[in-house]
């Protein structure tokens, strides 16, 4: 059963929170300029994502990209491309839908009604919490990973942080919790409680500012919380990734305009049962399903790469072919032939990136 919030002084809960997080909040970039779209594009980076992970791709965004017209007039691609690397690949694609409905929509600005912001392609709860309280000092109480983590802790929460029950009561108190007269910094305050003090493996609770309000401190049972039952299980797959040469240009294909990876490039893939296919297998498939002629040079060692309900491991193979006809797409939308310099533009994903690393070592 959920701890009652009346167990704790709420007002001095705030102040020594608020407090805190004015002597000791990080210098981030999107926190030195008083406007929404700095806070718009973090907070769609931040989902998921820690802060040290989305920093280097919000730099070079808000270079790319300094206004909601210049991102507005971005086109799928090019903006995949940047995100490249970041993952959860869907945000980067909201990212752009969004920003074109707030140029046509709402005359350039986040709306600040919680309803329009909630119909925006990629806002859900957290984003909008976040975006209304720390732009327009509105009310919504936010709660992230951190925050879930922070709650379970000081109400020593004895419920399974996966269900949605729990979860609900989390946020109906985090709400109760919230300052009402300075939401926004209240908002930024909690996350980074979590990200910098009440961390998952190490809390510092000799610098935590809410301790003697602590539950979990009181028992000395701090790693206990939160309760979490075990992940479900994911689908184990294996890809053999077919590096295809032929002179100095490689092949890539475009994945379908839908599912994992939508529309980002990679090297063509067989999706394979057994691991420890013989090279000549691995050639006529290759005829077979690309109608492409080749021959394997080098294996690599296999990777692993996961993804939130797959494990993906990834068989490197390196293919010589004299000719650069490829007859069969096999579901991709496009095929293309390019040097590793001829890539900047195209969007890679993750894994990929970590083959073409893999093989640049490999020719030097
Ligand atoms: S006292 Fe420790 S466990 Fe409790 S909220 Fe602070 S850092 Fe987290």
């Amino acid at each position: 059963m959920m701890p009652k919030l009346k167990s704790i002084d709420k007002i001095q809960f705030q102040n020594s929170l608020l407090n805190w997080f004015k002597k000791n909040k990080r210098s981030l970039p999107w926190r030195e300029q008083a406007h929404w779209y700095p806070v718009f594009l973090s907070e769609i980076m931040l989902q998921q994502t820690q802060v040290d992970q989305a920093l280097p791709y919000y730099v070079k965004f808000i270079k790319r990209y300094p206004n909601i017209h210049a991102l507005s007039k971005a086109t799928e691609q090019e903006v995949l491309s940047l995100w490249a690397g970041l993952g959860y690949y869907s945000r980067a694609r909201n990212l752009l839908k969004t920003a074109r409905i707030i140029v046509t929509d709402y005359q350039a600005k986040f709306p600040r009604d919680i309803k329009q912001a909630l119909m925006l392609p990629g806002i859900g709860k957290y984003s909008a919490s976040a975006i209304l309280s720390i732009v327009y000092n509105l009310p919504y109480a936010v709660v992230d990973g951190n925050v879930y983590r922070v709650m379970s802790r000081l109400f020593a929460v004895p419920d399974d942080i996966r269900l949605n029950k729990t979860q609900k009561s989390i946020q109906k108190i985090s709400d109760q919790l919230l300052s009402n007269i300075d939401p926004g910094n209240y908002n930024e305050a909690i996350m980074e409680l979590g990200a910098v003090i009440c961390k998952k493996q190490n809390p510092d609770c000799i610098k935590c500012p809410v301790q003697t309000f602590c539950e979990a401190f009181k028992k000395n049972e701090q790693l206990r919380y939160p309760i979490k039952s075990a992940a479900p299980s994911k689908r184990k797959i294996t890809h053999h990734a077919l590096i295809i040469v032929n002179k100095e240009a490689y092949l890539f294909v475009q994945r379908p305009a839908s599912g994992l990876l939508a529309s980002f490039w990679e090297f063509p893939i067989l999706e394979m049962k057994k691991k420890d296919i013989k090279d000549e297998l691995l050639e006529s498939e290759l005829k077979k399903i690309y109608g492409i002629e080749g021959k394997v040079t080098l294996k690599g060692d296999v990777f692993r790469h996961q993804y939130s309900h797959i494990d993906l491991t990834y068989q490197p193979v390196i293919i010589k072919s004299n000719n650069k006809k490829i007859k069969y797409l096999n579901n991709y939308r496009a095929s293309k032939w390019c040097t590793f310099e001829e890539l900047n533009e195209l969007p890679i994903h993750n894994a990929h990136l970590k083959l073409i690393e893999w093989f640049k070592n490999l020719s030097q």
